[in-house]
């Protein structure tokens, strides 16, 4: 399978980024899952593909810098010729969750099989509800931890994966159990633990020095990278 990123800062974007948004493609590419659509994403998963053939939109969790172009891609879809828009997303909160409306077809987060892809969830340790997604096909094995902090569910999780997209929101300075993201230091430690193939640092504060923070992951995990606009990925 193929994931391309469409965004990877968080919790606001970096001049010319844009927040959490991955499109995740099968090798015949008749299967494609969008996991996240934060602001500045929806332009950029336009460029890869029309709204027609995507499958399934998939939210980790109802935060703005996940979800945010869900609004406007509501808009969008009212002047399309197309019936509804399959959405997987949480019921909390309620008050993000009523952005969901229209042609947005909800559906809750339980495993499934959309196309060629087994998508299974697991909750994470996160503030409001939250799941980490895994997608298994192609003979691969990708899990996207979505924003939790360590946490025994995101360990169990992981064991087994190729690729893990992690959410590296903060440094480890101002990193503590009670927060909402992991550190460097926490992603590589949970891609070693997994037998990863590869790690991919994700959910990156335009604020923080990105190179510190790959470095510090490289300590413990070698084949670690950083997330970036554009960037595609073979898992
Ligand atoms: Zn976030
Ligand atoms: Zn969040």
């Amino acid at each position: 399978m193929k994931l391309s990123i469409l965004g990877c800062n968080g919790p606001f974007p970096d001049q010319g980024g844009a927040c959490s948004g991955y499109l995740v493609e099968s090798d015949s590419n008749r299967t494609k899952l969008v996991l996240d659509l934060g602001s500045g994403t929806l332009s950029r998963l336009l460029e890869l593909s029309s709204l027609n053939s995507i499958d399934a939109l998939i939210l980790s969790h109802l935060h703005f810098d996940h979800m945010s172009d869900v609004t406007v891609l509501s808009y969008m879809l009212d002047f399309y010729d197309i019936e509804s828009f399959k959405v997987i997303c949480q019921e909390t909160p309620s008050e993000n969750r009523r952005l969901i409306r229209g042609k947005l077809d909800a559906f809750p987060p339980q495993d499934l099989q959309i196309g060629e892809f087994a998508v299974q969830f697991t909750r994470v340790k996160h503030p409001v509800e939250t799941y980490a997604i895994k997608i298994i096909g192609d003979d691969a094995v990708f899990v996207y931890t979505g924003d939790t902090n360590e946490c025994a569910e995101i360990e169990l999780f992981c064991s087994g994966a190729d690729t893990i997209l992690a959410d590296c929101g903060l440094t480890s300075e101002v990193w503590a159990p009670s927060k909402p993201h992991m550190n460097p230091s926490g992603c590589a430690r949970l891609a070693r633990d997994s037998r990863a193939g590869q790690l991919v640092l994700s959910h990156l504060n335009p604020l923080f020095d990105k190179g510190k923070l790959l470095n510090e992951a490289r300590d413990i995990f070698t084949n670690t990278r950083l997330a970036e606009a554009g960037m595609q990925i073979r898992i």
